[in-house]
């Protein structure tokens, strides 16, 4: 049988991916969003269930142990996220895709792992510059938070050629049609 497809959204922290989520979800109905299981607390808002399943980090690294994970990764310190098989297989069972919304270096490894029937969209903000007046526009950072974040994505981006499509977010309208035109070409596809 053929792979199931997954659709995986990856960027840069600060560079939209998850508007672009949203707008995908919200537009195709074949998409489901992948709740990845976390260690951080839940925000404010955020439900069990819905936007992570939030377990501690014993559960994570038995859940490791068993090969539950399609793939994982510490993306903060101390931080686990990880995208589990039981999840993909809950969508496909409902005749979906999964909408995969993780790290770069998670997406990398999601491809490795389901090389087949995977669209990779890389969301990267029209410049380092444009990136760092977002992020500064924010008021969320420290200077030393805010170098920290500009290396860690200038990282990430040189890392753009592995993925399916590059999708410049200079303006959020034009890189949701942008993605939209993509998946509508994937979804189509056999
Ligand atoms: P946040 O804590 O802000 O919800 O997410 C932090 C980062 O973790 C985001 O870049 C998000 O895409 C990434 N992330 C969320 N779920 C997963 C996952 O299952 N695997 C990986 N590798 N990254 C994830």
């Amino acid at each position: 049988m053929a792979q199931e497809k997954i659709v995986i959204i990856t960027a840069p922290s600060g560079a939209g991916k998850t508007s672009i989520t949203k707008y995908l979800l919200e537009n195709y109905s074949q998409l489901a969003f992948s709740i990845s299981a976390a260690t951080r607390q839940p925000r404010s808002g955020e439900k069990n269930g819905i936007d992570y399943y939030f377990i501690t980090a014993d559960d994570f690294k038995k859940k490791i142990s068993e090969n539950a994970f399609a793939e994982w990764e510490m993306v903060y310190e101390g931080k686990y996220y990880g995208t589990l098989k039981t999840e993909l297989e809950r969508i496909w069972k409902e005749n979906k895709i999964p909408v995969l919304d993780v790290d770069v270096k998670g997406a990398i490894h999601i491809q490795q792992q389901y090389p087949n029937n995977t669209l990779s969209l890389f969301i990267q903000p029209p410049s380092i510059n444009a990136l760092r007046e977002r992020l500064e526009s924010r008021g969320t950072e420290t200077s030393e938070s805010l170098n920290t974040r500009i290396n860690k994505a200038a990282y990430e981006i040189s890392f753009n050629q592995l993925f399916s499509k590059i999708i410049i977010n200079d303006n959020l309208d034009v890189a949701c049609n942008d993605a939209a035109k993509v998946v509508e070409n994937f979804l189509s596809q056999s």
